[in-house]
């Protein structure tokens, strides 16, 4: 347990510590917990992303199995998206135009909050990610930072002075524009959207697609690491002037291959070329360029976090 200590008991507290729902929603799957936080999660279950009736009636039936024995306080949702949180729109706590099939206009938080009777915290699934790691994980001391996953997609949650970063939509740091290197002018990208975003360059799809092998299978040697750690260190580095965080925490399924992050430590100071005068551009990058804390449990976590904050928004 980190300085920020437990969940704040609730006024119904007592001895027993307040429960809370969370779920990880994906694209390919939900993970659904029961808990107070991450050394105090009592249920998890994983349900496929299928249709939208089909698993949300799955998750529904999850959390009210655990409501005939205990109160859950409110429910945390970290969503794939793109997901509507402006509180003043119609379509508050929608997934909007989702290109995963029959998806697109679902009323995620609306339709769970009202079938479970409890209250709701929304937002994207690397916002929660990046709550967890503040709370519980790698940032509990800086409260200015970014949670960057690099998989499926690449995607981006950032904490500002202490508060999630929403706005226009919310970040879609995966595709911000990279310019792509020499060494890489045959390849076209695999964004739909955008070809060569950084996501079309560098995300698990984008490495197996011009190296014929997905990352898991590339030896520490290959070429490959080369230019995603070049690809990663220019996306950080744009993240890193626009957004000037403490720390940068580099989660996903491609950065489990542990010889990346040192590479890409390396870039960014190669990018940087000493213009940014901080320690942690220089002899601390190692404090400045981390893995989650919480490892792959930050979105999950993330997500009981949201709860409580949901839980003591309405209360
Ligand atoms: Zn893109």
């Amino acid at each position: 347990m980190g300085p920020r200590g437990p969940i704040r008991p609730g006024v119904d507290g007592g001895s027993a510590m307040t429960q809370y729902g969370a779920i990880e929603a994906g694209g390919t799957k939900f993970v659904c917990a029961v808990g107070a936080g991450p050394d105090q999660i009592v249920d998890t279950v994983r349900i496929d992303t299928t249709t939208p009736d089909h698993t949300l009636n799955e998750v529904i039936e999850f959390f009210r199995h655990h409501q005939t024995t205990t109160t859950l306080a409110a429910l945390g949702i970290g969503s794939f998206g793109p997901i509507d949180l402006d509180r003043n729109s119609s379509t508050y706590g929608h997934i909007t135009s989702t290109p995963k099939s029959g998806w697109a206009q679902t009323d995620l938080a609306g339709l769970l909050g009202k079938r479970l009777g409890i209250p709701v915290g929304f937002d994207t699934d690397v916002n929660a990610a990046a709550l967890g790691e503040h709370r519980w994980g790698a940032a509990q001391d800086v409260d200015s930072f970014i949670y960057l996953t690099i998989g499926t997609g690449i995607g981006g949650g950032a904490m500002i002075g202490g508060h999630l970063i929403h706005g226009l939509l919310h970040p879609e740091m995966g595709h911000i524009l990279v310019p792509p290197d020499a060494r890489d002018t045959d390849f076209g990208g695999v964004c739909p959207f955008h070809g060569t975003c950084l996501e079309g360059l560098a995300s698990g799809p984008a490495i197996e697609q011009r190296w014929g092998q997905p990352p898991h299978e590339l030896d520490a040697s290959h070429p490959a690491w080369e230019l995603q750690a070049h690809y990663l260190a220019r996306g950080l580095w744009t993240l890193t002037c626009a957004l000037s965080p403490q720390r940068l925490i580099l989660g996903g399924g491609v950065m489990e291959q542990a010889h990346l992050l040192p590479m890409v430590r390396s870039d960014l100071q190669k990018v940087s070329a000493g213009y940014l005068q901080a320690d942690e551009l220089d002899g601390e990058i190692t404090k400045f360029v981390v893995s989650p804390g919480l490892g792959d449990r930050a979105g999950i976590c993330g997500a009981l976090a949201l709860a409580d904050l949901a839980y003591h928004q309405d209360s």
